[in-house]
């Protein structure tokens, strides 16, 4: 496997255009860098890491978390796969896979690896099954795991490079705008700086083979793109191309009709998820992630081959990974709002919010790349943002000055009550609530404290100009001290014609972060709705833990019920029961009552 010498490709136009955009960027950088005296930029190749202790966690006994994530360096073997004729996958050659996809006279290649050095390994193996010209590359999305080996397959001819539409600016935006932070970051993430035996794996790779000035980067501009999909034909391969909103928003995943492969790209790999990256990301709608992997669940596909990981065949296997990837994805999302709205912070809600057994023991959904704690992070601060709802925390104290204080704290014998009762006397009003704070953490509901807290909360609203800030401070200092209570949204409330205004649409969707996850875990149940007034059907699948809400009728249910869609809406509300609906003849029911009403149990509040 060793790596064959390939001529230098000649420069195709779009390429032109990408180098001379990524030596801007680099310039701009190396020079912002070399101002601040930070070694951003690696102008030669990095000299060999010693091995110093700090990098040598693993001496002594075997951790099992790290035994595990050695155990899952079997997916990225080096190899090349044939899922079916004409379909072969490189594995283990870098952070990502590439596929062949091979035609009459031609190939397609999807995804192209993160370097030319890694192009260049896969071209190799490539060129063991097939001379056939490569005419078309498809990137999947942007990442650089995927882009920068591609014009190393063009082998100097042209190529056309397909994409969705947006990946062009994405690309820009990494490479350009965010790089100087991104940068850096990935390259912890990925431990590229690492001795090599520290590094099992990368989670979802071998590792990446990228670093800045010790690879080639050969990225191709997208040459023909897309906004929803596309359908095409190359060499006599049918191909479907579907924009597929995930781990990136221009996610696409490829759909060969013919031998019912299916290419998910990077919204599914065996692990679970990266619904956040550390390395740095805006928030991924992972709502529209489980849409995606909904769309392919429709396709039944019969082979499945990521980008990243080995290939799986077979249509029972195949939906029982997609269907445990998306409910989980689902589960922590709606797990994290159920408890969002129940007013807790993001750091209470990771403490509640665990995979299912059943999805925890998925080896798909292996924690060794995303995580379910930082993924409820990030669905917090993407629907609410960063500031966690607590009064006490829109001022923090700076870094510094929190550190000197708790020096000063830690030497003066004081217990946090005291402190946060020394520091409101002496005005320090910010570290006053902090300090309440944590105190309350240990002692829940003291009404001295909460007390404390409010004084300290209310004396710094009165410095506010804003009011925002005014107005927060002195609401949450009544709510602490029991003379102001907000009471929750309550639709029964509502007059009867805003109620029925309301879309059943929301009604509908908004079920599934209301239920109660833990009462749920056994229960596999499927109703059908049928709102006989706008002919609109539903169907609800409660699923261990998990319950999916989509239009359309169920194949089969457990119970089916028609009513219409003001006197359900009511139902919702509270402002009437489902049996005494059921006896008045306005709502019809097929099948077990028992599952029904047990069923609807699981979303009360
Ligand atoms: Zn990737």
């Amino acid at each position: 496997m060793s790596p064959r010498r390939l001529r230098t490709p000649r420069i195709a136009p779009g390429l032109a255009r990408a180098g001379a955009l990524l030596l801007g960027a680099a310039a701009v950088i190396a020079a912002v860098a070399s101002l601040l005296g930070w070694p951003h930029r690696e102008r030669t190749p990095r000299p060999a890491v010693v091995a110093s202790a700090a990098l040598q966690p693993d001496a002594g006994a075997e951790h099992p978390a790290l035994a595990r994530l050695r155990a899952h360096s079997r997916e990225f073997e080096p190899t090349l796969l044939k899922v079916v004729d004409g379909v072969h996958v490189a594995i283990g050659e870098g952070l990502a896979n590439s596929i062949l996809i091979e035609g009459t006279d031609g190939a397609v290649v999807v995804d192209t690896m993160e370097s030319a050095e890694a192009a260049t390994r896969v071209l190799a193996l490539f060129r063991t099954v097939t001379a056939k010209p490569v005419r078309t590359l498809v990137y999947t999305h942007f990442h650089p795991d995927h882009t920068f080996g591609a014009s190393v397959f063009a082998e100097g001819r042209p190529v056309e490079v397909i994409a969705h539409q947006r990946t062009d600016a994405l690309l820009d935006e990494v490479m350009d705008v965010v790089s100087p932070t991104i940068y850096p970051r990935s390259m912890r993430q990925f431990g590229t700086h690492l001795p090599a035996e520290a590094v099992p794996n990368a989670g979802i790779g071998p590792r990446l083979d990228y670093v800045e000035g010790r690879n080639r980067i050969a990225l191709l501009r997208p040459t023909r793109t897309f906004a929803e999909s596309l359908d095409l034909e190359v060499a006599g391969v049918r191909m479907q191309l579907r924009h597929a909103p995930g781990e990136t928003e221009d996610q696409l995943f490829v759909w060969l009709p013919d031998s019912r492969v299916l290419l998910p790209a990077d919204n599914l790999y065996r692990s679970f998820p990266n619904l956040y990256a550390i390395r740095g990301t805006p928030y991924r709608d992972v709502r529209r992630w489980i849409a995606s992997l909904d769309a392919m669940r429709a396709l039944r596909p019969a082979h499945l081959v990521p980008s990243h990981s080995r290939p799986i065949s077979g249509e029972a296997e195949v939906m029982r990974v997609l269907t445990d990837y998306r409910d989980a994805i689902q589960f922590v999302h709606d797990q994290t709002i159920r408890w969002m709205n129940a007013g807790l912070a993001p750091d209470e809600i990771v403490e509640r919010v665990k995979l299912p057994p059943h999805l925890a023991a998925n080896p798909w959904l292996a924690q060794h790349y995303g995580r379910v704690d930082w993924s409820v992070r990030s669905i917090h601060a993407g629907q609410v943002g960063w500031f966690d709802g607590d009064a006490a925390r829109l001022f923090p104290v700076p870094p510094e000055e929190r550190a000197r204080r708790l020096q000063a704290l830690a030497g003066s014998g004081r217990t946090l009550a005291q402190e946060a009762e020394r520091a409101l006397a002496a005005g320090e009003l910010q570290w006053a609530a902090e300090m309440a704070d944590a105190a309350l953490r240990l002692a829940p509901g003291d009404a001295g404290l909460r007390g404390t807290k409010a004084r300290a909360l209310t004396a710094l609203a009165g410095r506010q100009e804003s009011a925002n800030a005014r107005n927060y401070l002195l609401t949450a200092a009544g709510e602490l001290t029991g003379e102001i209570a907000i009471a929750r949204r309550d639709p029964s409330k509502l007059p009867l014609e805003q109620l029925h205004a309301f879309p059943i649409d929301g009604f509908m969707r908004g079920l599934t972060v209301r239920l109660r996850a833990e009462e749920a875990l056994e229960v596999e149940r499927t109703i059908g709705f049928e709102f006989t007034d706008i002919g609109r059907h539903w169907t609800l699948a409660v699923r261990r833990g998990v319950a999916e809400v989509r239009e359309g009728r169920p194949e089969a249910a457990d119970a089916r019920l028609a009513v219409s869609a003001d006197r359900w809406k009511e139902i919702a509300a509270g402002l009437r029961g489902l049996p005494a609906t059921l006896v008045t003849g306005e709502a019809r029911l097929e099948g077990s009552p028992v599952a029904l009403i047990s069923t609807l149990r699981l979303f009360r509040d």
